[in-house]
């Protein structure tokens, strides 16, 4: 059977492995995605208004211009804007931030993860990224100077640059033995949508309420979609729509009134996960397959973005030279570590600060709050780490 070549082969074709393809094509590289999963199984109903995915993205404004850039960016008309956030601790800490603190017309912008997915993969068919779906590998060989992918079907690619972005359970990460460092929180990150009484004024709301934290994101018009972060998701996932939606109105005070229910709940377990290396022989990982955060910060997919755009800027000057060269993806690892090691100790001190439950560390963490609010260059900078910059 013939062999295919290309540039890089990507794994994954989620939110990071499409955009990258479609990046790094439009730098004028040979470009494959092999995904398991072909586009016709992510039909959308999205011309249905009732139809609203409960899986969201606060979308940073560096990631949705990118995003913009590469003509990938879903209509505006299911878009929701977060002009200012709200964060009250669990005993009258509170801070208040806006766009004008991160000098930005928006905070981020709130997106459901099929219709992204879907615009996204709207351009990758229209692209010249060859696409290998459905598809799964059943064998992968490293050489010092390629690497050679077996498909079940048979068929062989061969690139001189693989990377991983098949999730968090990475098959790319355990078939080239890197090690993760994997802490269950303990929590599963409940997920619904919910029409409400009053205007949401564009503003995300948390709370951090004893052992869980509360998210309200606003969606257009008087909807809200809730990521909450719960030690017992059984005890919100059995709920009735009108008592989840009363339960969800409640732990926030009714700020926006009584809610209806617009979209089930769903229960995704949260963890974090730290691989030894975000780099390997002719390999490299990306998105989830290379780190996970706690999502209080809404920024595990924006990482992911960030890494697409690392390694669009470093392959796309590679071009015409080996882009699966050592060094070049020494430089790939020793850019992203930082940012993502920063934001995944950020999110897990926050996360441990709100989980205990001394008298001293609430008092600590509910005054920092409301110190943090009243010294302006302090919140300018945590408005402008809160949306990933
Ligand atoms: C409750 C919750 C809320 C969240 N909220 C936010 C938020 O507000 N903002 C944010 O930025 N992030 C958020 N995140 C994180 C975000 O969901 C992830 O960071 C993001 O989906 C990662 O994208 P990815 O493309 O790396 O991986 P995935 O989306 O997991 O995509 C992986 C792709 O690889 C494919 N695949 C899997 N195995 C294989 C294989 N063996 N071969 C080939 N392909 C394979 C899959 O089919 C899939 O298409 C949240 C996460 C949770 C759990």
């Amino acid at each position: 059977m013939n062999t295919a070549h290309y540039d890089v082969v990507i794994l994954g074709g989620g939110l990071v492995g499409a955009s990258l393809a479609l990046a790094l094509s439009r730098k004028g590289l040979h470009i494959a995605v092999i995904e398991p999963h072909p586009p016709s199984e992510r039909q959308t109903t999205l011309d249905d208004d009732n139809e609203w995915d409960a899986r969201i993205y606060a979308i940073s404004p560096a990631n949705r211009q990118w995003l913009e850039q590469l003509g990938a960016w879903p209509q505006e008309h299911r878009i929701g804007n977060v002009h200012a956030m709200q964060v009250k601790g669990d005993h009258g800490g509170e801070i208040m931030f806006d766009a004008h603190d991160a000098k930005q017309k928006r905070l981020a912008s709130i997106v459901e993860n099929r219709w992204l997915l879907h615009s996204i993969w709207q351009q990758l068919l229209v692209s010249e990224v060859s696409l290998y779906t459905p598809a799964q590998v059943s064998a992968l060989v490293r050489e010092p100077d390629r690497v050679l992918l077996t498909l079940q079907d048979g068929s062989q690619l061969e690139a001189a640059l693989l990377v991983g972005c098949d999730g968090a359970n990475s098959w790319v990460r355990e078939q080239i033995g890197i090690k993760a460092k994997i802490k269950p929180y303990g929590q599963s990150g409940v997920v619904a949508n919910f029409h409400c009484q009053y205007l949401h004024g564009d503003i995300a709301r948390q709370w951090f309420v004893g052992d869980s934290i509360l998210a309200w994101l606003p969606l257009p018009q008087q909807r809200i979609s809730i990521v909450w972060s719960h030690p017992n998701p059984d005890t919100l996932l059995s709920l009735s729509a009108e008592v989840l939606a009363e339960k969800v109105a409640a732990a926030g005070q009714h700020a926006l009134g009584h809610f209806t229910t617009l979209t089930p709940a769903q229960a995704f377990p949260l963890r974090l996960i730290q691989p030894e290396h975000m780099i390997s022989q002719r390999v490299v990982l990306a998105g989830d397959a290379a780190h996970t955060v706690h999502p209080l910060a809404g920024q595990g997919v924006n990482l992911g973005f960030g890494d697409a755009r690392e390694l669009e800027r470093l392959l796309g000057n590679a071009k015409g030279s080996d882009v699966g060269e050592w060094l070049l993806l020494r430089r790939y690892e020793r850019a992203r570590r930082e940012a993502v090691l920063a934001m995944q100790l950020g999110c897990d001190a926050l996360h441990q600060l709100f989980h205990t439950q001394l008298p001293l560390s609430r008092w600590v963490r509910n005054t920092g709050l409301n110190l943090t609010n009243h010294i302006g260059p302090v919140k300018r900078q945590l408005a402008r780490y809160a949306i990933g910059f």
